[in-house]
């Protein structure tokens, strides 16, 4: 039976995947895809992981909120589950984090709630535990919950056994953020495949693992101190500014046969190069993995095999320093692709309008002058047109009530009545264009003029005239238009 009975049944069993472009001479290179889970992270095995053991042990009852701290993986991989089973779910995350992965939770339907960055991973985790205690709420405690690693050892490691066979595999290469990969695979690995060696990567500038400082905790497990080893570092999900109970098994069971620190510059060159020389895109930690992973290889014997766990996708890091390079714009050499044929380019006229454009009837003539004479403000708009979209969103900013006219929606299209209308607003507005503005049944223009009219303290005047009054949030209205839009 090949289909699944919910997007929960897609979590895991990712695949394996043979490196072949950037693997050096004489040893055989593979990543663990993580990104192929539906949420894009290796931590929607850990959030399902969690949920239905605690739906088990009771510790979770139906409808109740769920809450916990994370770096965002776990907040996705936490949302779809909730979404699935129909728990609410608060998140608490560090400002620091990139803004895609709030706007991810919130598109699954999380709260987010942020945390200052100077408090760091500590900060964001005392502040789920509070809002758990105030409220009653479930709290996930990634950092401590056997459910945790148990889902590495069940899944993960299995799925690499299968992959591999015992003893198949050399060099397993996983960095940590909660340790749930580290330790649930390395539980796992040791007693079924005990010739594989487990190589742990940290930040080069915070190896707080390897520094030997001995973390303390609470009773209940959680981290009793900010590690004195922490700095700052770019790979977000990894290494937080403690050592996670979950971490710490692997560390004092002695399951960990080397450790390989890597540098923030080189995670992102070479989570940019799986992307160009082998067409896997991950995130930052991922590039970090692996090129630890390097290293790894350049003392390992011949013939040996490494795999690396790449622990997420590369999509929720546009906005952080992975894109930082990567231009909005066309660079030289695309402008030069751009001018080496005659057309669509920005730098020669754009083709003449069509002519013969269809005229204006009497009776849509006489409907537009109505509309305008009837209401105070009319926006004569097309529904998904971005200069519609930018008027319209001004408007609203304005606090200005408007009515609007859409002139390409079904219900317009009927016995082309919005054509029909179009027809009429290019002869009443002399232009061709839409938006087309009226406020007290005078035409304001199109939506350069609007923009421009808002600006001057005009349309304000003429807003005033009709005795609605207008709250100008806006600098300058053109920055309502999308930036491809905005005045070349
Ligand atoms: N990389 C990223 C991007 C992550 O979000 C995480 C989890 N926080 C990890 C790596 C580490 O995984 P684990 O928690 O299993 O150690």
């Amino acid at each position: 039976m090949a289909i699944k009975s919910s997007i929960l049944e897609t979590i895991g069993q990712t695949p394996t995947i043979r490196v072949n472009h950037l693997a050096p001479e004489g040893v055989e290179m593979y990543v663990k895809l993580e990104a192929a889970n539906p949420g894009g992270s290796v931590k929607d095995r850990l959030a399902l992981s969690i949920i239905e053991t605690a739906e088990r042990d009771g510790s979770l009852q139906p409808g109740q909120t769920v809450v916990e701290a994370t770096s965002g993986n776990t907040g996705i991989g936490l949302a779809i589950v909730c979404a699935q089973k129909g728990y609410p779910l608060v998140v608490t995350m560090a400002e620091s984090f990139s803004v895609e992965r709030r706007k991810l939770m919130r598109f699954l339907g999380a709260k987010v709630v942020l945390t200052p960055a100077s408090e760091k991973g500590t900060g964001m985790v005392r502040k789920a535990r509070e809002l758990a205690e105030e409220h009653g709420w479930f709290l996930a405690r990634q950092f401590e919950n056997p459910a945790n690693p148990a889902i590495h050892e069940n899944t993960t490691a299995r799925e690499i056994i299968e992959d591999f066979g015992a003893d198949g595999l050399d060099y397993l290469v996983t960095g940590f953020g909660t340790g749930g990969t580290l330790t649930g695979i390395s539980r796992r690995m040791k007693a079924d495949s005990p010739a594989t060696r487990i190589i742990v990567t940290e930040p080069d500038n915070s190896a707080i693992m390897a520094s030997g400082h001995v973390q303390a905790y609470n009773p209940d497990g959680s981290a009793a101190e900010s590690h004195p080893g922490f700095r700052p570092h770019p790979m977000q999900g990894w290494s937080p500014d403690f050592i996670p109970a979950v971490a710490h098994e692997a560390m004092a069971e002695g399951r960990i046969d080397g450790f390989q620190p890597v540098g923030g510059q080189a995670a992102l060159e070479m989570s940019r190069a799986l992307a160009t020389r082998e067409g896997i895109f991950v995130g930052i930690s991922a590039g970090a993995t692996f090129a630890a992973a390097l290293e790894v290889a350049k003392t390992a014997p011949k013939g040996s095999k490494i795999l690396a766990m790449l622990p997420d996708t590369g999509e929720r890091y546009l906005s952080t320093p992975l894109f930082a390079d990567v231009p909005e714009e066309m660079s030289d050499e695309e402008m030069a692709i751009s001018r080496s044929t005659e057309t669509i380019r920005f730098d020669a006229p754009a083709a003449a309008p069509a002519v013969g454009q269809p005229a204006a009837d009497a009776e849509a003539l006489a409907e537009v002058q109505e509309t305008v004479s009837e209401h105070a403000v009319v926006v004569y708009a097309l529904e998904w047109c971005e200069f519609c979209w930018s008027v319209r969103k001004m408007f609203e900013d304005a606090g200005i009530d408007y009515h609007a006219v859409e002139l390409d929606s079904v219900a317009y299209q009927q016995d082309n009545h919005g054509g029909r209308l179009r027809a009429a607003l290019r002869e009443i507005c002399n232009a061709p264009t839409i938006p087309q503005v009226f406020v007290g049944g005078q035409h304001i223009g199109g939506a350069t003029e609007t923009f421009d009219a808002y600006n001057s303290g005009q349309l304000a005047e003429m807003l005033e005239a009709q005795q609605i009054s207008m709250a100008a949030t806006a600098q300058n209205a053109y920055s309502y238009l999308p930036k491809w839009l905005h005045p070349r």
